[in-house]
């Protein structure tokens, strides 16, 4: 059968509800937190084989060996685009009662963050293989460790990008359940030092000409604030206005000890065509214009973050996500932005490819106690094997 004499809705009534959530509620019970992996991903990777997969296998991350990524194929005709979905094997390392199912809930640490993706994934190939659709073009599956800091750094999704292991579009299976990002904020951690030479002395001890980092710091913030308000004026149509956050300041060590550092640090979020170089340099001006001549060393940070994205609505795979969206729920999938970092703008920044994210919804990741409903599984694999047939169609 090609996609052409496929009935799309026959093909949607091959998702099997109960099955996927007892293949979540296995993989939940495999712990996998960030940087321990493997047996996870052994577990994920004979899913992907009993589906009929070609070329299954794990591949190393370098510097990581309990974190393989899983690649997978399912062949095509050979001549159409490669589409890739895409998944992290990992969770947080925040603990989590034992696995359980009341009714169609499943609870376990990673239940929505992001095995529901995998999990979809898995049915996916699955009802490819019953239904014995030969599609034009390769359906690539990975699913790799390292998504969740502080402990990875997207070092998983990076090794497959470097051994050139990336489809034409992909779909991210973890992200909004009811909204389609069409671009995503860049953000960076900005991190202002101000240091005194010299070591702490008694408050009696200081000379009047000495600054205090208390107050010089304070100063700073005032500026950080006129900032702020400043760049709020840079509004972006898409995206709205630049922001800027204070998380955190720290100063002196003892009621009547001089201070000798201060420590500032923050959140800028800006469209993706400003550079993270241009954010530190007006940083670094700001705070150099408020310290003026006192005898303070200012270093100013700006080099974490993350980058933003745009994708174009004309894209093959927006176009394909917002009219399977509509074929399964009946409704418009809603054009929105990206506030926070996913894979799928690492996709856009690393590889130059369109990537999109779709899931099962954010609001369950990283919980106390993490649970997705089996109700959202089984829409979410669905759009996901009406987005493959529009996407070839
Ligand atoms: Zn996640």
């Amino acid at each position: 059968m090609t996609t052409t004499d496929l009935s799309i809705q026959n093909l949607l009534a091959l998702v099997d509800r109960d099955r996927l959530r007892d293949t979540l509620f296995d993989m939940v019970r495999i712990p996998s937190p960030t940087g321990d992996t493997r047996t996870f991903a052994e577990h994920v990777a004979h899913l992907l084989r009993e589906s009929s997969l070609a070329d299954v296998g794990l591949i190393d991350t370098p510097d990581w060996p309990d974190s393989p990524a899983v690649v997978a194929w399912r062949r095509g005709r050979g001549r159409g685009p490669t589409l890739q979905f895409s998944g992290h094997l990992d969770h947080i390392h925040q603990p989590h009662a034992a696995p359980t199912i009341a009714g169609d809930r499943i609870y376990g640490r990673g239940a929505a963050d992001m095995k529901s993706g995998l999990a979809c994934m898995v049915e996916v190939a699955r009802v490819l293989d019953t239904a014995g659709i030969e599609l034009p073009g390769d359906l690539l599956f990975t699913a790799h460790d390292l998504h969740e800091a502080p402990v990875g750094y997207g070092e998983g999704l990076r090794s497959l990008l470097c051994l050139g292991i990336v489809g034409d579009a992909v779909i991210v299976t973890e992200g909004p359940s009811d909204a389609f990002h069409i671009a995503g904020k860049s953000q960076s951690v900005f991190e202002i030092t101000l240091t005194l030479p010299g070591d702490p002395i008694h408050e009696l001890a200081v000379s009047p000409e000495t600054p205090n980092l208390v107050e010089l710091g304070a100063e700073v913030i005032s500026a950080l604030t006129q900032l702020r308000t400043r760049i709020a004026q840079r509004c972006d149509e898409v995206l709205g206005p630049e922001t800027l956050f204070l998380g955190q300041i720290a100063a002196g060590d003892f009621y009547n000890r001089l201070p000798t550092v201060c420590r500032i640090v923050g959140t800028w979020r800006y469209p993706p065509e400003t550079t993270r170089d241009a954010v530190a340099a007006e940083l670094h001006e700001v705070v150099l214009s408020t310290v003026e001549d006192r005898p303070v060393c200012v270093s100013v940070d700006g080099s974490q973050g993350n980058e933003g994205f745009r994708v174009s609505l004309d894209e093959p795979i927006a176009q394909a996500l917002h009219a399977a969206y509509h074929q399964v729920t009946g409704s418009p999938l809603a054009n929105g932005v990206q506030l926070f970092a996913a894979d799928n703008g690492k996709f856009i920044n690393w590889a130059h490819v369109p990537a999109v994210a779709h899931g099962v919804g954010l609001s369950q990741a990283h919980a106390d106690i993490e649970w997705c409903d089996a109700a959202d599984l089984e829409r979410l694999a669905k759009v996901l094997l009406a987005t493959t047939v529009e996407y070839y169609s």
